[in-house]
């Protein structure tokens, strides 16, 4: 037997009994006589002593080791004589009688400590070692455990889990597909799935009713900060259902995993259309743990005579509590944040409205105290708070004015990772009308139903049309999303035309779903998490790469096993990539 205990788990009540740990050198720490070793595995720290009273050749070979070496040790649970309440196991010691190499280990390229002096890359290239360290391990454990919480929720509620082929052709949701090439195939290829979409919605024709897979999906994406090329969705599919009953099911997952993860009992999830929410936060995903809602002044200015805001499509402000006293420094600074090229504002105007009810503006040549006025009570600001107002082209001031509410948010302190406020955010349009393209998009995909009460728009005023789609959003990043699928051969026909795809193209692409219609397909819908960004959050981070075992890094890349990486001749030739040898 390797070990009779784990480094976490010794305390006084093991006093005077014998054991046997197997461990990493956390740390070596020699007080002339005495050396003490931190010997380390998943579940904690265990202090290992040797005595030169009672063992000198022991203590000698003891002192040789070094950080990382993997040993056996055997030997008496003895007290402590200074304890470390810090710690699980402080108030015991191992005396060693015995301990064995197993491994010995090259000096690590960074400490395996909790606060690391490794940047980012050698993490990533060495990140067997990486996951040595309790923040990285702890996030996996989490991962692990919310696993098995949506596992719980979903199979007393009555889910299937079904697997779902990787090597399938492509499935569009709005990426590229990562393609495989096939070698018995001369010339075709695979495509990865971007979600397994078709596959759990041919399952409900098969009538397994409730469908739920983890699984990996693959979309090949310019990688921004927080994409990952290959990604975990929690992926679930309901037979016979509207979209009321899918919100009730996953509202009761996602309070389940808070609950069970962080303890906290969530509220009702609110609901907002996505007309409101772009209206409200100019954001389809807006984090409500915090007010600071748009006041749309487009009216309240008009008559006085300033240009900039005369001209404008959209003049929109925010109240940012508590910040009137902001000084003429922090106000430059902010001015210079919107008009970075990322933001693209022209500029930034203020209205301060002072704790004595006086109001101090950048643009007091044009608006006296009762216009100023009237947009503080427009914007909710009370005396200490400060108004920040952007005004332009509607889809750009929108935008610039979302990120400003985030920024300050983020400034003032208001994004408590310790709060929870999912909100659903519904009634999305179904198209999205491509200026490039020229051409209409499906906004979630094109298995997507359009709500019956729109649906006689589909021929005259097809961008009107709203959608049975929602979106889950947690504390400002969409959680998940689904929709009420169509269900119907010629209705999905008739969407692919509105999305220009050719008969032959639709049929040769998606004849399979459309030939499954034919046979009995029930009324379905469903919704995916992605499952890295949901455990992040609920791990207080907005970054998912350390809740990935292996990650890829900004170009896409594992730095570790260095992949992509090119093939031999042979293999190329082998899959008709390469003509002759
Ligand atoms: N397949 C969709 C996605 O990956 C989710 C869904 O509609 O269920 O976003």
């Amino acid at each position: 037997m390797y070990r009779t205990h784990t480094c976490g788990e010794l305390r006084a009540e093991n006093i005077a009994q014998q054991t046997t740990l197997a461990g990493w050198v956390q740390r070596l720490r020699n007080l002339g006589g005495m050396t003490f070793i931190d010997l380390r595995d998943r579940y904690g720290i265990t202090q290992l002593a040797f005595n030169e009273e009672h063992d000198v050749a022991l203590l000698e070979k003891a002192r040789k080791l070094g950080r990382e070496f993997v040993i056996q040790a055997t030997g008496e649970v003895i007290e402590r004589s200074s304890k470390n309440n810090q710690s699980s196991t402080g108030e015991i010691e191992v005396k060693v009688a015995t301990f064995t190499i197993l491994n010995g280990s090259k000096t690590p390229p960074f400490t395996i400590e909790d606060e690391t002096d490794g940047g980012e890359e050698l993490r990533m290239k060495y990140r067997y070692l990486d996951i040595r360290r309790n923040p990285v391990r702890e996030k996996l454990l989490l991962r692990n455990r919310v696993n098995l919480a949506v596992r719980q929720y979903l199979t007393e509620q009555g889910f299937v889990d079904v697997e779902t082929p990787y090597l399938i052709k492509s499935t569009p949701e709005g990426a590229r597909d990562f393609v495989v090439p096939s070698r018995m195939n001369e010339g075709e290829f695979y495509a990865l799935p971007q979600s397994p979409q078709t596959f759990k919605q041919l399952l409900m024709v098969a009538g397994i009713d409730k469908y739920f897979q983890i699984v990996k999906c693959f979309r090949d994406e310019d990688l921004r900060a927080d994409r990952q090329p290959e990604f975990t969705q929690i992926d679930c599919e309901m037979s016979f259902v509207e979209q009321e009953d899918i919100l009730n099911t996953f509202e009761g997952l996602v309070r389940h995993l808070i609950k069970e993860v962080k303890g906290v009992e969530i509220d009702a999830i609110p609901r907002m259309t996505y007309d409101e929410a772009m209206h409200k936060y100019g954001n389809d995903k807006p984090d409500i743990r915090f007010g600071m809602e748009f006041a749309h002044l487009n009216e309240a200015i008009k008559g006085s005579g300033f240009s900039v805001f005369e001209d404008a499509e959209m003049v929109a402000a925010i109240a940012v509590p508590g910040c009137a006293e902001y000084s003429r420094k922090q106000l430059d600074a902010l001015t210079e944040w919107v008009k970075r090229p990322q933001i693209g504002m022209k500029g930034l105007v203020y209205c301060k409205v002072n704790a004595d009810g006086t109001f101090k503006s950048s643009v007091d040549k044009f608006f006296d105290e009762t216009a100023l006025k009237n947009w503080a009570e427009i914007s909710g600001a009370k005396p200490g708070d400060l108004i920040l107002v952007l005004a332009g082209d509607k889809r750009l001031t929108t935008k610039a004015l979302s990120e400003l509410r985030m920024h300050m948010a983020e400034e003032i302190g208001l994004r408590d990772p310790n709060v929870f406020a999912p909100l659903w955010v519904l009634d999305f349009p179904l198209l999205e009308f491509d200026d490039e393209t020229g051409r209409y998009h499906a906004m979630h995909h094109p298995f997507t139903s359009p709500k019956p009460e729109d649906a006689h728009l589909l021929d005259s005023d097809p961008g009107k049309i709203r959608a049975n789609a929602y979106d889950i959003v947690l504390n400002g990043n969409e959680i998940g999303g689904g929709s009420i699928r169509i269900h119907d051969r010629a209705m999905q026909k008739r969407m692919f035309e509105i999305l220009g795809f050719s008969d032959e193209e639709a049929q040769k692409q998606f004849g399979f779903l459309m030939n499954a219609f034919e046979y009995g397909a029930p009324p379905h819908g469903g919704i995916a998490f992605g499952f890295d960004r949901f455990v992040a959050l609920l791990g207080g981070d907005e970054v998912i790469r350390d809740y990935i075992a292996f990650p890829k890094n900004n170009s896409g890349r594992d730095v570790m096993i260095d992949a992509p990486a090119t093939i031999s001749d042979e293999q190329l030739a082998e899959l008709s990539l390469k003509v002759t040898l």
